[in-house]
């Protein structure tokens, strides 16, 4: 035993449809084989890497953060039709220089070096080399093309300038084998190009380290990934020639079978530790600032602003002052500026009013309704007061993080709200989140299927799916007897379903977040990686390449039962004598679940209700009635404002009835199901529904007559738009 190895050269879910291991089951393998160190190098994106350095640092494993780019001849010549002229460059991040330098090389790579996929440069490697190890990598790399294109010369002269450029101590010749076997049964050149690079290592005294190119986590998830090799590349198991592996060797090989690929190169083994034992990052040590804002010279303080502002909601909110409202609003002021969040309220109220001054609608949800500030200021359309919402539950003094509001905006107006904020705080300092579409239960039957040939019984495999939010293949099979039958009862269904069951869940595209904006003092490449929303047009701005953990707290299945988390929240203050701090971290573990955690407060909570006159037997009895409650309870505040909107909407609908539909059945337009559903509620409420007439109809449902005039369809509408322009014309 005794063997030590780390894999520095690892895909992972995030290496899109080519990369098939989760980072969670990656880490525990790891770790279960007992390896100290894993590195991310997805392909030319960073996607994956927070994921990552958390799942390791929770693993007991150093993570190691690099990437395995694209490199090209120059990254600003986009005028080639196919992009075949790149290599493989693997980079690690030795420390959080180098982690930064990975940050621009990838953002750079993803917006001006875009061409078919992200490129860089070696003009522009050279700028960002500080802090990063970087290979020879692997057949696809630029220096083991030319070593067995025999172009020796060449090959050295790259060498020679890696060694330069990143410094001796940080370039190494990357020596991988994977027992690769061609379609046409010619062994993989790698053994060859292995001698060729062990030559260079003797003769230019360049180390060498070994390394699998590891795509998904067992030897037996290889058949999975050659799924999801078609399913990226679109073709069938079945076609001849298509993009293929060459083994199924591109697994987390224990440090034992590593060793043994290259029992005579033990230091070439070694090396992968040493390199990993250099690398130390923290991704998360950089925290970016709120934007300045700001503020009319004259007012002295941003403080003193936001009361100015606080005060004149007030006037239109309620009135007057009153002595509870004041107390109350200078509670919460004094509360967010100990802080140092006046900036955050600043910023939430301008866009905000630039949306209300443009008629865009926008509403608040969550507890943010708790508090008076918010309502004075426009943010929240719930006044706290009237529904006893504590503002505690949203921000106390024991809170660490930002505040938390969610807006809602209209569909087809949020850009305009998002653009005004790229231009006041600076495009460089704006961009959207990315977020990850994953593959649903459906959606991954149909691949599995297609990729098979399959599609007939794949059909009948999705029909019998249910439709709906947390629909699982696992759920789907142990609850819907026919689709069990058909489990059972049929080998190719049975073949699918297991396939697809595995790439349930995998991340399958980017996209970008609807909601999520994230906005800083500094240009955001210098902490995040990004990329062009929309590759084929950079002028439609950039997103993150991660994801920005967003607090859902509210639980969406509390159907019905009526017991708010604020009333445990109440009780943990008022009875047991909790700070508020004290008492969200006992609503939480409650929500979550966490009875180890629930129980630690048990002792704390009925000690503090006798001090508070109750006595012990009750008090018992009021912890044990609580512990249900919490899993279940609903946060106040986000009902109260979400009552508010369906008490709007109710009235619209009783009493501008057709008009209410007609605006629903445009909103739902894309939704077939949803239209009938509207069709049939209009029946039920006598509003006659008429079919699209080229005369009259619009490119939206219409109020014709009491009825609702179905819109036209596409085509049509797109003539008559420019008929009727030409009329107006
Ligand atoms: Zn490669
Ligand atoms: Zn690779």
């Amino acid at each position: 035993m005794g063997a030590d190895f780390a894999h520095l050269h690892v895909h992972t879910e995030y290496s899109l449809l080519d990369g098939f291991s989760r980072t969670k089951k990656l880490v525990q393998q790891a770790k279960a084989q007992g390896m100290q160190h894993l590195a991310i190098t997805d392909h030319g994106a960073m996607y994956g890497a927070i994921e990552f350095y958390k799942a390791c640092k929770a693993g007991g494993i150093n993570p190691i953060i690099g990437i395995e780019a694209y490199l090209t001849e120059d990254m600003h010549d986009h005028s080639r039709r196919f992009s075949d002229d790149y290599h493989h460059l693997l980079l690690l991040a030795k420390n959080n220089t180098g982690y930064y330098n990975l940050l621009k090389l990838t953002t750079i790579a993803n917006t001006e070096g875009w061409h078919l996929r992200p490129r860089i440069d070696k003009k522009v490697l050279e700028k960002y080399s500080e802090g990063l190890f970087v290979t020879s990598s692997c057949l696809s790399g630029e220096i083991p093309k030319k070593l067995l294109k025999e172009q020796i010369d060449e090959a050295y002269k790259m060498a020679n300038w890696y060694r330069d450029v990143f410094g001796p101590e940080h370039f190494y010749l990357e020596i991988q084998e994977h027992h690769g076997i061609f379609e046409d049964n010619q062994p993989s050149p790698q053994g060859q190009l292995n001698q060729l690079l062990y030559r260079m290592h003797k003769e230019l005294d360049i180390p060498m380290v070994v390394t699998n190119d590891l795509h998904y986590v067992d030897a037996h998830d290889a058949a999975s990934h050659d799924v999801l090799l078609c399913v990226q590349t679109g073709k069938q198991l079945s076609t001849p020639k298509r993009m293929k592996f060459d083994s199924s060797e591109y697994y987390l090989k224990s440090p034992e079978e590593m060793a043994r690929l290259f029992p005579d190169l033990p230091d070439a083994i070694i090396n992968s530790v040493r390199i990993a034992e250099q690398c130390s990052v923290n991704p998360l040590a950089y925290k970016a600032q709120l934007p300045n804002y700001t503020i009319p010279p004259e007012y002295s303080s941003q403080k003193d602003y936001l009361h100015a502002l606080c005060v004149g909601g007030v006037k239109e909110r309620f009135g007057e002052m009153t002595e509870k409202i004041e107390k109350q609003l200078n509670y919460e002021i004094d509360m967010i500026a100990e802080k140092g969040f006046v900036p955050y309220f600043l910023i939430e109220w301008d866009f905000v009013n630039y949306a209300r001054s443009h008629g865009i609608r926008c509403s608040a949800r969550g507890s943010a309704a708790g508090s008076l500030m918010a309502y004075t200021l426009g943010i929240t359309n719930v006044n706290p007061l009237r529904y006893q919402l504590p503002f505690e539950r949203f921000f106390n003094t024991e809170r660490a993080d930002m505040p938390d509001i969610d807006m809602d905006f209209p569909d087809d107006r949020r850009e305009e709200v998002i653009e005004y904020v790229a231009h006041k705080y600076g495009e460089d300092c704006v961009a959207q989140m990315v977020t990850f579409n994953t593959m649903a239960a459906k959606a991954s039957v149909k691949d599995v299927a297609r990729v098979m040939g399959e599609q007939e019984i794949g059909d009948r495999i999705t029909r019998l799916i249910p439709t709906g939010p947390n629909v699982t293949l696992q759920k789907s099979l142990d609850g819907v007897k026919e689709l069990n039958d058909l489990y059972k009862g049929n080998g190719v269904a049975q073949e699918i379903i297991d396939q697809a069951l595995k790439l349930e869940g995998a991340v399958r595209t980017t996209g970008v977040h609807a909601a999520g904006v994230i906005v800083a003092n500094e240009a955001l490449e210098h902490f995040v990686p990004l990329q062009l929303r929309d590759p084929k047009d950079p002028r439609k701005g950039r997103i993150t390449q991660y994801e920005q953990a967003h607090l859902e707290e509210w639980l969406a299945e509390s159907y019905g039962v009526i017991v708010y988390q604020d009333q445990v929240l109440f009780i943990g203050v008022n009875l047991a004598g909790f700070s508020w701090g004290k008492v969200n971290k006992f609503r939480k573990a409650l929500s979550k679940k966490k009875m180890d955690e629930v129980e630690g407060y048990k002792g704390d909570f009925i000690e503090g209700c006798v001090k508070n006159g109750v006595k012990q037997d009750i008090a018992e009895q009021l912890f044990t009635l609580i512990l249900p409650f919490g899993g279940y309870g609903f946060n106040k505040a986000h009902a109260a404002s979400y009552a508010v909107v369906a008490f709007y909407t109710a009235y619209l609908k009783a009493n501008y009835t057709a008009e209410f539909m007609a605006a629903t059945m445009t909103t739902e337009a894309s939704d077939a199901k949803k239209i009938a559903n509207a069709i049939a509620e209009c029946r039920r409420m006598d509003v006659e529904v008429l079919g699209p007439d080229v005369n009259k109809s619009d490119r939206s449902f219409t109020v014709e007559g009491g009825g609702v005039r179905g819109r036209s369809l596409q085509v049509t509408g797109r003539f008559l738009h420019a008929r009727r322009s030409q009329v107006r014309g």
